[in-house]
């Protein structure tokens, strides 16, 4: 997708503008909804404000997700620098790359609701007051948003920012949320969604293919209950098996199969044909870091994943939003978007 992030340790870009630009002709991706919008490139800088998460400090839950290892969700940021450090090393990465000077500060890491509202005021407008920086996008859990923190957003949108609120929902199976230790629900994602969309700030929701004990079926039906409560953009991740996390024990011991980089790829196909057209996938994958990644290893190619997935569409003949309505059908299960 267009808007790119930057491996700031390396200062390379990790994605290839052609690549997604390619995607970008079946898929409403957020680089191109962006470069319609505003007529110019715009990139998305991965922050790390030094946040935490209620499911890691004990409020929620202290072992978090079983996948998580924030490293592996945020491998571009260099958390050792504040965040005007991290914008301006993105700055000077980017400026080597490519003519493009506008940026969304992009608060990734952890959960980036997490604190006092006088104090994400304070931090969401240091990032915006950095040179170039046309919005924010915040990252955060269901049920970690507080009236205050709509207040702020919805503030920020009014004063003509991008702003996007990101919900990790994952799967829309409470057994799923449970099992992977989540410690939200689906009623509590449906709550934000539906607060976060009645004031008109944009909402982005995380879904993640392949958690233990779901199939098509689960993928599916989340599908239908986001699109259903309503949505404005989607990302999918694959599942990834990462280092120092409860999922790596469980795979070890043979409790969980990762998928298949073709399966991954026919079901994010399948999934984005269900997809109105409207809607803005910010991502259709992601990666994690060869030193930090376990299983399965193909999740360190990102490119060959956003090509399988380009391809598999150009062979179907298909686009987003061609399937919208029509059923999934699973082991004799009808779905219908
Ligand atoms: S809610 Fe996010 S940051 Fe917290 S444990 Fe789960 S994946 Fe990690």
């Amino acid at each position: 997708m267009h808007s790119k992030l930057f491996n700031l340790k390396e200062g390379r870009h990790f994605e290839s503008a052609s690549a997604s630009m390619i995607l970008s002709n079946r898929v409403n991706t957020y680089g191109q909804d962006l470069l319609k919008r505003y007529g110019m490139r715009v990139h998305k800088v991965a922050l790390d404000a030094g946040f935490t998460c209620p499911n890691r400090d004990g409020t929620k839950g202290t072992g978090g997700c079983t996948f998580c290892n924030n490293a592996s969700f945020s491998p571009a940021t260099d958390s050792r620098l504040d965040v005007p450090g991290q914008i301006a090393k993105a700055r000077v990465a980017i400026a080597k790359g490519t003519r493009a000077r506008h940026f969304i500060a992009y608060f990734q890491a952890y959960t980036n609701t997490y604190a006092d509202i006088a104090e994400l005021e304070a931090m969401y407008r240091e990032a915006l007051a950095q040179p170039d920086i046309i919005g924010i996008s915040v990252g955060t859990r269901p049920d970690c948003v507080s009236d205050a923190v709509l207040d702020l957003l919805e503030t920020l949108r009014d004063e003509g920012l991008e702003v996007w609120l990101e919900l990790g929902l994952q799967s829309a199976f409470d057994a799923t949320l449970e099992k992977v230790n989540r410690g939200h629900t689906l009623e509590e994602y449906r709550h934000t969604a539906l607060a976060t969309r009645a004031r008109g700030i944009p909402l982005c929701t995380h879904l993640i293919i392949g958690l233990p004990g779901e199939d098509e079926y689960h993928y599916h039906a989340t599908l239908d209950r986001v699109l259903k409560i309503g949505v404005d953009g989607l990302k999918l991740h694959p599942l990834h098996v990462v280092k120092h996390t409860i999922l790596a024990y469980q795979w070890r011991r043979g409790g969980y199969q990762p998928l298949l980089q073709n399966d991954y790829i026919r079901i994010a196909a399948d999934l984005i044909e269900r997809t109105p057209q409207h809607i803005v996938f910010h991502r259709v994958t992601a990666t994690a870091s060869k030193d930090i990644l376990l299983a399965p290893t193909w999740c360190s190619q990102k490119w060959n994943v956003l090509n399988g997935i380009e391809h598999e569409l150009r062979q179907r003949g298909t686009n987003q939003g061609d399937r919208v309505g029509k059923s999934h059908i699973t082991e004799g299960i009808q779905h219908v978007a």
